[in-house]
């Protein structure tokens, strides 16, 4: 397979795809180097990937020398969007890691239980399978990968087609750690060498792209049945109101719309103004978009477009709009693989701009007249991954965010919540589901163990056989006891039997206390 830079279509390198065969080898090393790693204590491990991100602060101009030259995207971008999170990311694991996935004592009944204490365990899965995809390839391969290590697995990864270079370059810089041997490695192919991968068996999918791959992995994994975590597309909307900071809501538009020439699951898609400033935010657009200089290497605000098939899409997408009546700030000039960003008005969700992810330097602006229409627009879309909210009123800003269908907000910002290492990432609706990032990420390339230590000496647990009419009553007195109606003392009137027949477990009830008074200090509580 070969690889062609899209900034000038040179030859980056060719690269031998993967068979069924290597990758059934790969997956049998994984395996073998999963049970050597996850063996290994948290603070080791830690220390072990700790050196990651040294290697990558000092590596970062080579890293993004080969993500420009692969993707086409500025150096800025590159540092901005693909090294920092993960510096942020590595960073806040390293630091929290051992906390995240301790075991956590949870409270027990004494009623329930008596003479036990409980808690949960987190394991990780064995081999996870990362799938990424091309528009931030460094990033959204590493930040799976480093979690899943973090978390105690061994990692498959596949990256997308379109950046191989970058691919081998992740290979090349966890070859540098002092890592069991296959803990990470690489299968080289597109979306058919991803369903041999999971037709391997890995024992958790981690894909990231877009909604109809998404959909073919999870209907693959089924199968087997594999767990799958999907990051998907998004077509997210930025609402401005007008009492907001219009000056810096138009510097943020263009950044969150035009980044990466608009190629983010992040970028703002969709642009909602208030009727009141609409006319004037408009023009302010059109006037600072025509600033916007397209340029290469470190030079310019926007790169190349990474695929000539994704140019394609913003074509249709531009031509659809135009055909049903949108304006635009100017023609959708094309050079090589650049193009020009366009500001679009006139509008409405009938077109392919509104409701379908284009992925490209497109803004597309429409009025609302108050908070309820501008939910009911955001809202109106079959994604739900990011939005932010414009205002100089941020209870009205919350009231909002609090009702948008998505899975990450922003009030005065955008784009940056995938970038805090300790906010989790993820979709709601067709954006997918799982979450990585933060805490709640790091758990999720584990699974719960729930564990009951019983420190009884009696003979028996109550519920234990036999069971009779006699038991059987006594049990639902003891039921009406704990959860039924009324005071303490009635409660015990009225159920004095069964509750004497249950005395002799009483006494564990005070060491239990005790118990889950120490299970229950901050530190060690979860739920
Ligand atoms: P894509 O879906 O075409 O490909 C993503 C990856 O999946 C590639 O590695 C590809 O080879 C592989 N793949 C494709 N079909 C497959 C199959 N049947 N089985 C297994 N693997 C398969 O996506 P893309 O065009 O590379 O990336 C762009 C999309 O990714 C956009 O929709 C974007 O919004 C989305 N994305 C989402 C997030 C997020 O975090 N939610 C982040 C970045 C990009």
């Amino acid at each position: 397979m070969q690889a062609i830079s899209p900034v000038d279509g040179q030859v980056l390198g060719v690269f031998e795809k993967s068979s069924a065969e290597t990758i059934r080898r790969q997956m049998d090393a994984a395996r073998a180097a999963a049970a050597a790693w996850s063996s290994i204590d948290v603070t080791r491990r830690v220390r072990l990937l700790s050196r990651f991100s040294r290697i990558l602060l000092d590596e970062a101009d080579l890293v993004v020398d080969v993500i420009m030259r692969s993707t086409g995207k500025v150096g800025t971008e590159a540092l901005l969007g693909e090294v920092y999170p993960l510096l942020d990311l590595a960073n806040y694991y390293e630091k929290h890691a051992r906390r995240i996935l301790r075991y956590r004592g949870v409270s027990t009944s004494p009623f329930g239980f008596p003479g036990a204490t409980a808690g949960i365990e987190r394991r990780p899965y064995g081999v996870v399978a990362v799938i990424s995809p091309w528009n931030y390839p460094f990033q959204l391969t590493v930040a799976p990968i480093l979690s899943a290590l973090f978390a105690g697995n061994a990692v498959i990864f596949k990256m997308s087609e379109l950046s191989l270079p970058v691919g081998a370059l992740i290979g090349d810089l966890f070859d540098r750690l002092d890592l069991p041997a296959g803990l990470v490695q690489a299968v080289i192919g597109d979306g058919q060498i991803g369903e041999l991968l999971i037709d391997a068996g890995p024992d958790l999918v981690f894909f990231t792209g877009g909604l109809a791959a998404g959909r073919a992995v999870m209907q693959r994994a089924a199968r087997h049945p594999i767990p799958v975590l999907l990051e998907l597309g998004g077509k997210d909307p930025m609402l401005v109101f007008a009492d907001a900071d219009l000056d810096r809501a138009r510097d943020a538009a263009l950044y969150g719309a035009f980044s990466n020439s608009g190629q983010a699951c992040v970028a703002v898609e969709r642009m909602y103004v208030e009727q009141a400033c609409y006319e004037g935010f408009v023009q302010m657009l059109v006037e600072a978009a025509a600033h916007l200089k397209v340029g290469q290497g470190l030079d310019g605000d926007l790169g190349a477009m990474t695929s000539p098939r994704q140019i394609a899409v913003v074509e249709e997408h531009y031509r659809d709009a135009l055909a049903q009546g949108a304006k635009a700030s100017g023609p959708l000039l094309r050079e090589g693989n650049y193009l020009k960003p366009v500001v679009l008005w006139d509008v409405h969700h009938g077109m392919r701009v509104m409701r379908e992810e284009t992925f490209g330097p497109l803004l597309p602006v429409m009025p609302f007249s108050g908070e309820d229409e501008a939910l009911r627009l955001a809202n109106d879309n079959d994604f739900g991954l990011n939005a932010s909210i414009w205002s100089g009123d941020i209870r009205k800003a919350r009231r909002i965010a609090s009702r948008l269908q998505v899975g990450n907000w922003a009030i005065n910002d955008v784009l940056k919540n995938v970038g805090h290492g300790r906010l989790p990432f993820g979709g709601a609706k067709k954006s997918g589901f799982g979450r990585y990032h933060g805490a709640e990420g790091l758990r999720s390339f584990t699974y719960p163990v729930s564990g009951l230590i019983c420190r009884s000496r009696l003979p028996k647990e109550p519920n234990w056989f036999p069971y009779n009419a006699e038991r059987y009553a006594h049990f639902k007195g003891f039921l009406d006891f704990v959860y039924g109606e009324g005071s303490l003392y009635r409660r015990i009137r009225r159920n004095w039997p069964a509750l004497q027949a249950f005395r002799e477990y009483s006494v564990f009830d005070l060491m239990q206390r005790w118990q889950n008074l120490r299970l229950m200090l901050p530190w060690n509580r979860d739920n």
